[in-house]
């Protein structure tokens, strides 16, 4: 079955940044067949878009789908004070929390535009089973992509870590878990639709040992690793007084600092830390929303993509943004870049890359990210006839600018999954009912 998507301006995100104003995208089994502008190909259903904006589908780089059970808590706490406060209440979480907290997030990242969900999940109370195949089931329900992790938390308030030690694990007992989840769920090739990576949360909650054994496991089971790192002051003292050096540095010295892995936040990198990221590939997933909310800086990402550093966008925990709209980051991330280096210091399509093919690079994913024969038919929509984009010269830097609010079309492999702004699969109130009824279990 050949569908094409006439009447379209594309921006591909391929390597020249090739975009038709009117264009077509011809999809296949799943795939990008071809794409251009001028002489259509044959196909045997066509579908015009009159003239909407098409890119790649966004693909999130860093986000905790359960924290949409808590939003709007500790409003003005810093992320050790946020933390602390938060802790207790998610040790409440289960799988049908789980599955209803992932609901609302991944509608609401699917209405933004993504396509690809990743989701850092490290909160595992004891006895607690199903947490991360309640999320992957999600996902499967609504359509979308989803790379899981299995994270882990093991150095408890008991032995100086920030977490309460009725949230901490066993190292065996998470490596012996990770493997089961990665067995079971994780898919390998172009198209995967469920994949799972090695998250342990941070260097303030996990020991030496668990982040040295869960890089060998990863490696071991050729899976991405990924962790937080030097996303506000206190962590850098923090570091400094635990391990006698920056988080960067502590990272290194784990064998952290590699292709395979991508870290969260990355606001308070040196120079030299930046080129290191960059020389070693090490990946960053920029969430600039959030470390606004928490007070914890502006990333330098400017200087990172410079110094070659992979840099993707992630709208991070619903509890410390409170919305999972990852169009909203690419104009957040074009406003902190401007913020701290002019208005010249990125473009809306270098803002669109970011949370477009810089996200599939931070995932490891060459399948992903870009309009391009051979890559997903993952393809986001976006109507130019609404009230913002009136009098817009230009309808690309307009959809950032303004700040698009939700997508016309979704395409995840080829299938559409949302269309006319709403969920295709499932219906938005009933998510949002249900995920209501979970949240009062978690009132503070
Ligand atoms: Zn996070």
């Amino acid at each position: 079955m050949k569908s094409l998507l006439t009447a379209a301006h594309v921006l591909t995100m391929d390597d020249a940044g090739t975009e038709h104003e009117e264009g077509w995208v011809l999809l296949e089994d799943g795939f990008v067949s071809d794409v251009g502008s001028g002489i259509e190909p044959e196909a045997d259903e066509r579908v015009g878009l009159g003239g909407a904006v098409v890119t790649p589908g966004l693909v999130n780089t860093h986000h905790h789908l359960y924290q949409t059970l808590t939003r709007a808590r500790a409003q003005q706490a810093t992320l050790f004070e946020w933390l602390v406060e938060l802790y207790p209440t998610w040790a409440r979480i289960d799988a049908e929390a789980e599955y209803a907290a992932a609901r609302t997030g991944i509608a609401e990242l699917m209405l933004s535009g993504c396509t690809t969900v990743f989701d850092h999940h490290y909160v595992f109370p004891r006895g607690r089973e199903g947490l991360v195949e309640a999320e992957v089931q999600a996902a499967r329900e609504l359509g979308c992509r989803i790379v899981a992790s299995r994270g882990s938390m093991n150095l408890g308030a008991a032995q100086g870590g920030l977490p309460p030690d009725e949230l901490v694990e066993d190292v065996d007992a998470v490596l012996a878990d990770t493997e089961r989840l990665a067995g079971k769920l994780h898919e390998t090739g172009a198209g995967a639709r469920v994949q799972i990576s090695v998250a342990p949360c941070s260097p303030f909650s996990v020991t030496r040992r668990l982040m040295v054994e869960s890089a060998e496991l990863a490696r071991r089971l050729d899976l991405q690793l990924h962790t937080h790192l030097a996303e506000t002051v206190e962590e850098a003292a923090y570091c400094l007084e635990l391990y006698g050096c920056t988080p960067v540095e502590y990272l290194d010295s784990l064998g952290w600092l590699d292709r395979d892995v991508w870290c969260a936040h990355c606001v308070h990198l040196s120079d030299d830390e930046i080129r290191r990221f960059g020389a070693s590939g090490t990946g960053v997933a920029h969430c600039p929303t959030s470390n606004l909310r928490l007070g914890a800086g502006v990333a330098p990402v400017q200087a990172m993509v410079e110094a070659g550093v992979r840099v993707g966008l992630g709208v991070d925990g619903s509890a410390s943004n409170e919305r999972s709209h990852l169009f909203g980051e690419v104009k957040q991330a074009l406003l902190v870049a401007r913020g701290r280096g002019g208005p010249a210091a990125m473009t809306a399509r270098d803002a669109i890359r970011l949370g477009t093919r810089g996200g599939a690079g931070v995932l490891a994913r060459d399948d992903l990210g870009s309009i391009e024969p051979g890559k997903c038919a993952d393809l986001a929509v976006w109507a130019i006839d609404g009230l913002e984009l009136g009098g817009a010269a230009d309808p690309v830097a307009g959809i950032v600018f303004a700040g698009a609010h939700r997508v016309e079309r979704l395409y995840v492999a080829g299938e559409l999954v949302v269309s006319g702004g709403a969920l295709v699969r499932a219906d938005e109130g009933e998510i949002a009912r249900a995920h209501r009824a979970q949240s009062r279990r978690f009132a503070p």
